[in-house]
């Protein structure tokens, strides 16, 4: 497994889980001794114990030395970042091209080289064309499995998928892959064999169509302010059509993470290459660009239009809950729009502070929930924390010196925080219940 990150490190325990002898290559130094030193690198439930469990068993190893693992790997996983290019926006596939390059002189016998890595349609057409370039003697099969884990969940996910996808043009590839994933297909996830380019492509139109479910149900819930509509009780109207789904139909500040903003934003520009144009897709990420910005102005309407001098206590800075990834998290938009006009931002996440801190500069980090609400004006909650959900709505009230709740994520019962003394605004919901 080369790159040890949120899916590299997921799927090379899982897979040691299933009984397989992973070696997960990383290049990272720091990340590398955490892990040789029994720490996990980044915060995902489950992830300490599994790791744990099978470096015990002896099947998981980290390491930095490639070249004896490329050369003993039937199959090599390539799990590197592929974040969004500076300046158009596509996907930068440098890391994928510099591991192949790096894998490409060890090889011996037949290997397979697959893509977990989100990688635009072609591209395992690309690596198969510069590994022949690089190793023209060599015998390899590139295929594309792309991921579909969530961080907070992902162990779940790898266990339990909906689907694995598989893109492989190659009967001996696909004779390894399917022993691979055997363990899953006898839990009875569907395997499904398809082209490297049907896999590539459709993991970016699955993403695309989540983010989309997440900007309409944004707008829709903007619609329910102005008409007097409950966006939580359409949206459980809609929802219960099987033909629409009850998932990803919960407004908030904006979609980010480290997924759909690059995968929507790379998707828009293949399509544009292609001459095929998405228009509904770039039009999605017209609307979570606008909707990070607009929920700013909430937060600053709800404090009187002028947020100069005052103190706004923040609830969370992550993307979502059961997370530390800060990737394109709205926070990252928000808080500095209120810093800019002059708040004092006071912050509490149970996990991101450590990505965070390099990322916001200026904030007042807290301990708690009740600590960042000390002499705020107002409180906004960013993050869908659970523990933010049981935090005491008077006690909260009592901490604070103004009387502004900005809930964008719509977690707690507007009667309750009214009844503890809140002006309290939410998303898509009536002011009176
Ligand atoms: P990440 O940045 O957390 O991890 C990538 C790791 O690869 C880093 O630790 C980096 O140091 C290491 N690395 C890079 N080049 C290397 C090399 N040549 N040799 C060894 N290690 C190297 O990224 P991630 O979130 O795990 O995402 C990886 C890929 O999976 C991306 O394409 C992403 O789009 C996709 N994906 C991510 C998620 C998710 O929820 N994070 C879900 C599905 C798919």
């Amino acid at each position: 497994m080369i790159g040890a990150g949120y899916v590299g490190l997921v799927s090379a325990a899982c897979f040691s889980e299933f009984g397989w002898d992973v070696t997960c290559v990383e290049k990272d130094a720091s990340k590398l001794d955490k892990l040789n030193g029994g720490e996990i690198p980044i915060y995902e439930p489950g992830l300490d114990v599994l790791v744990e469990k099978n470096v015990r068993s002896g099947r998981l190893r980290f390491t930095s030395e490639l070249a004896e693992v490329a050369r003993e790997a039937d199959l090599i996983f390539l799990a590197v970042g592929t974040p969004m290019r500076r300046g158009d926006g596509y996907a930068d596939l440098s890391y994928v091209y510099q591991a192949v390059e790096e894998i490409a002189p060890h090889l011996t016998g037949f290997t397979v080289i697959t893509t977990k890595s989100t990688v635009p349609v072609g591209t395992s057409r690309e690596i198969e064309r510069r590994m022949r370039r690089l190793r023209p003697d060599a015998d390899f099969a590139i295929c594309s499995n792309p991921e579909f884990l969530r961080e907070g969940s992902a162990i779940q996910d790898f266990m339990h998928p909906d689907r694995v996808l598989v893109g492989v043009d190659d009967n001996r590839a696909r004779e390894v892959l399917d022993r691979l994933y055997e363990p899953l297909r006898l839990r009875s996830a569907p395997v499904m064999f398809v082209s490297r380019e049907s896999a590539e492509l459709a993991k970016y139109a699955a993403n695309a169509f989540l983010a989309m479910k997440i900007s309409f149900i944004n707008e829709i819930s903007d619609l329910c302010e102005e008409v007097g509509a409950n966006v939580q009780q359409v949206a459980s109207a809609i929802g219960s059509d099987r033909r629409i789904g009850d998932k990803f139909l919960h407004p908030g500040p904006g979609y980010g993470g480290s997924c759909f903003p690059k995968d929507v934003s790379a998707l828009a520009r293949t399509a544009r290459e292609a001459r095929s144009p998405l228009t509904l897709v770039e039009q999605v990420e017209k609307v979570n660009n606008e909707r990070k910005i607009a929920m700013a102005h909430r937060v600053i309407r709800a404090l009187g239009g002028d947020v100069a001098g005052k103190t706004v206590a923040v609830l969370g800075v992550t993307f979502k809950q059961n997370t530390d990834d800060m990737r394109d998290a709205p926070s990252l938009v928000i808080l500095p729009m209120l810093q800019e006009r002059g708040a004092t931002v006071r912050v509490y996440d149970p996990q991101g502070r450590h990505q965070a801190e390099p990322l916001l500069p200026g904030l007042v980090w807290c301990q708690s929930v009740l600590e960042a609400a000390e002499g705020a004006a107002a409180a906004v909650v960013l993050t869908e924390w659970n523990e933010f959900r049981a935090v005491s709505l008077p006690a909260l009230r009592e901490k604070m010196s103004g009387d502004v709740l900005v809930d964008l994520r719509n977690i707690y019962r507007a009667d309750l925080a009214r009844d503890a003394g809140f002006a309290y605004t939410s998303v898509g919901r009536p002011d009176k219940p």
